[in-house]
Formats: C-alpha cells, sequence, structure tokens
C-alpha cells in the first residue's frame, strides 16, 4: 500500500488529500501543514509548515512516502521540488526554474510572445517616468501587472488617465524598483484549462471558470477565489479544443527552451472575439478551480499521476458530471485582519461536499482562522442542479459567513 504527503493547507489540498485517499492503492495520506479539520475527511494534517523543506524531507524519508504532491505556488516558487530531487524523495511539481512562468510575469510574456503563443500585446517598464511614456503610446483602458506573485491579486486594470496615473504614481511609490508589466486590455469571457504534465505527455482537464470578484456579479475587489464551475457549456467544443490546445504548444515551447520538466499547468485564458488569448501561467492547480475538477475524473489518481512521472501517457477518463463549489468566507474577506468566527461542520453530507481550508477545533466546536474558511462542492447531471444543490447545503450550515449567491452565473445566463 501507498502513502502520499500533498503539501498546502486550504481547500484545494483537502480535494487533492481526498482524491490520493481514494485509490484503492492509498493507504494513508497526510498533509503539511493542513488544517485540523482535515480529520474529518480521513486523512492526516501534520502541522509541518510548507515552507520548512527540510522537515519535510526527514518527515517523507521517515514515513517511506511513495508521492508527494505539491498544492501552492509559494513552495514551487522556493524550490522544494528542487529539494526534494536532490534528496532523492519522489515529489510531483514543477521546479523552480519551471515555476518562473507563474513567479514571475514578465519571463512568462517573454515566453509567449517568443513561442508565438496568444497573449495580450505588452511592454515591460522599469520606472514610473518609462511606465507613463510607454503606457500613453498604448492608449486605454491598459492593465498593469507588477512582476512576482501577487495571490491572484497583483493586477489593475486603468480605464481613463486619470486611474493610470494615479496608478502608476502608487505603485512606484510602495515599490520603487518594480518591473512591470504593462499590458494591453483584453474584452471577452475568462476560463481555465489546468493539465497535468511531464515532458510532452499530459492529461488535459476539462475547462474550469473561477469567481474572482468579491461579491455577485462580478463586483468588488478580486480575492483568491470565490467559487468555481467545470466544465463550462457556454463554451462550444471547438472553443474548449482551441483551449485546450494551447497546452500541447506550451510543452512544445517549455522543451524548445530545454524547460521541460513535470507538474501541473494552469493556463489562465480569456476568448477573444479573436479566439482564446492567455492571461497568465500558474504551474500548480487553482483554488476553488481544484474542487471541481477532480471529483470530475474516474481514473486512479494516484495511478495517473505516478504513470505520468514514469513517463507514461495515462488516458483520462471523465464522469460527465457538471460541478460547482461555493466558496465560505469570513465576512471582512479580504481585509487582512480577520476576527474567528464559529463555523458549523455538518456530520451528514457525503464525503467530499465539504472541504476544510481554515479550520480549527477548539473546546466546543470549531472556528475559522483566515479568510477562506471552506469549500462546499456539488455535483449533478447539470449545472444548474449542481449549483443549486451546492447553495442549498451551504445555506443550511452558513450562519455568521458569507459566500457568493451567484457562482456560475455568467454559464447560467446563456
Ligand atoms: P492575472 O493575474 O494576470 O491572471 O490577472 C488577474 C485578473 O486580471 C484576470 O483574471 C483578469 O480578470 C484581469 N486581467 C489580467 N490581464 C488582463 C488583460 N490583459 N485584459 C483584461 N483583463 C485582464
Amino acid at each position: 500500500m501507498k502513502k502520499v504527503l500533498v503539501i498546502g493547507g486550504g481547500a484545494r489540498e483537502s480535494a487533492l488529500a481526498l482524491k490520493f485517499n481514494q485509490s484503492p492503492q492509498v493507504d494513508h495520506v497526510y498533509v503539511a501543514p493542513g488544517n485540523p479539520a482535515m480529520t474529518l475527511l480521513g486523512v492526516e494534517p501534520i502541522g509541518i509548515s510548507e515552507a520548512e523543506v527540510p522537515a519535510l524531507i526527514l518527515f517523507a524519508r521517515d514515513h517511506q512516502i511513495d508521492l508527494t504532491f505539491v498544492g501552492p505556488e509559494v513552495p514551487l516558487a522556493e524550490g522544494i521540488v528542487d529539494a526534494f530531487q536532490e534528496a532523492n524523495q519522489p515529489i510531483f511539481g514543477v521546479t523552480k526554474k519551471l515555476a518562473q512562468l507563474e513567479s514571475s510575469k514578465t519571463f512568462a510574456k517573454d515566453f509567449m510572445h517568443r513561442h508565438h503563443l496568444p497573449t495580450a500585446a505588452s511592454k515591460t517598464v522599469h520606472s514610473a517616468l518609462e511606465a507613463h511614456a510607454e503606457a500613453t503610446l498604448m492608449g486605454l483602458p491598459i492593465v498593469l501587472k507588477k512582476d512576482g506573485l501577487a495571490g491572484g491579486k497583483g493586477v489593475i486594470i486603468a480605464q481613463d488617465a486619470t486611474a493610470l496615473d494615479d496608478a502608476i504614481d502608487q505603485l512606484y511609490e510602495r515599490h520603487p524598483s518594480a518591473t512591470v508589466l504593462l499590458e494591453q486590455y483584453l474584452d471577452g469571457e475568462e476560463a481555465s484549462v489546468m493539465a497535468l504534465f511531464n515532458g510532452q505527455n499530459r492529461v488535459i482537464l476539462p475547462l474550469s471558470q473561477d469567481h474572482k470578484r468579491r461579491f455577485a456579479a462580478d463586483r468588488g475587489p478580486n480575492t483568491g477565489g470565490m467559487g468555481a464551475i467545470s466544465p463550462l457549456p457556454q463554451f462550444t467544443a471547438n472553443q474548449v479544443q482551441s483551449a485546450q490546445s494551447l497546452v500541447d504548444k506550451t510543452l512544445a515551447g517549455m522543451q524548445e527552451d530545454g524547460l521541460s520538466g513535470q507538474g501541473v499547468m494552469y493556463i489562465g485564458l480569456i476568448f477573444t472575439s479573436d479566439g482564446p488569448k492567455i492571461l497568465e501561467y500558474n504551474m500548480r492547480f487553482g483554488d476553488p478551480e481544484t474542487q471541481v475538477l477532480l471529483p470530475q475524473i474516474e481514473n486512479d489518481f494516484y495511478q495517473m499521476v505516478t504513470d505520468l512521472s514514469n513517463g507514461q501517457q495515462p488516458d483520462l477518463t471523465v464522469n460527465g458530471r457538471a460541478y460547482a463549489c461555493f466558496v465560505a468566507v469570513n465576512p471582512d474577506y479580504p481585509e487582512s485582519a480577520h476576527k474567528s468566527v464559529p463555523v458549523i461542520v455538518p456530520n451528514d453530507w457525503s464525503i467530499g461536499t465539504w472541504l476544510p481550508a481554515s479550520v480549527n477545533q477548539i473546546e466546543n466546536g470549531w472556528i475559522s482562522n483566515s479568510g477562506r474558511i471552506f469549500s462546499v462542492v456539488s455535483g449533478a447531471p447539470t449545472l444548474s442542479e449542481a449549483v443549486s444543490k451546492a447553495k442549498a447545503a451551504l445555506e443550511s450550515i452558513q450562519g455568521v459567513l458569507d459566500y457568493r449567491t451567484d457562482i456560475g452565473f455568467h454559464a447560467l445566463k446563456a
């Protein structure tokens, strides 16, 4: 029997840990750090932080872990995969070098232009003076992206000249040596395509759609993600195929650059009138998209990942159902100071419906300890049924928590 270690502690890692635990060959799944409520899923949170790489390697060695799988971007960008590989511990995820496709927007943009991947026109600048000059040439609206990881919150869209000038001045006041990407504004509906890959072998998953803004109808500040749906019935088979084809074009570009490796690729894209254009790469699974992707997979997930690792090309089988995920958040979210709020843990739902992200145990129950608290996931033959089921489930335990009531609205309004 196999043992798996999942790195991370959010609802994405709850979904990953559960998926590995459902493999008939896996008898124990550890999550580092995990969170205490993950014990309710039948997996073991071990409390070692994702930044304590030497301690994680020791743990993997001592517990004879057969596979470590990395959830979040920060440990990947800091080289956790390189460190495990040097210590001869099996791990699935991108190396530090390949993680740059996510951690550096300018690296990713150069890559896309070099390999003729469809994306917005752009210019990289290094000072406020240069930014003002180049932005004037590019025209409005315009998008500003500071280089470096930003948890999905590092993008400013300037609609007019005053907003543009203010955005540039504020950004350079706060970060005088920032490298900033100025990008043509693209109009259209957003979607994501995710794939597991090793070299040119890959498993391309169905399209999914995140809901980044805090409030209904895509209003309010950007967040880490308020909900997701998959697959996406509002797009034609041709559109889905053209989006998925970007995975192979990206893998070919990586090979040409000597950047081959293994891990997860996430292409954030926008369907413009001119076809899909790439907004960004993430080199790991999305949260909350993972919560609606993994339940569609009928394969033994442990086998699929190890087959890929061993240089084979697995065939994906999906169950044909539609999934919706609603993220329950602290009413203050995404402000940074969060008072803990009580969390009602359902005890009669099917496994996988409730996925904890930041739920701690106290004497008389459970409380939250950060902004995104848990995900509720439902599957059904149609998207509207999946959305209704997830919403009804969440309403039954809502308490003081908040959530977006309109997850799936782009697809359902069609
Ligand atoms: P990114 O981190 O690059 O994916 O950007 C975060 C969000 O900003 C995206 O999901 C889009 O909603 C928006 N965005 C980024 N770049 C553009 C663009 N060139 N045109 C329009 N919206 C964009």
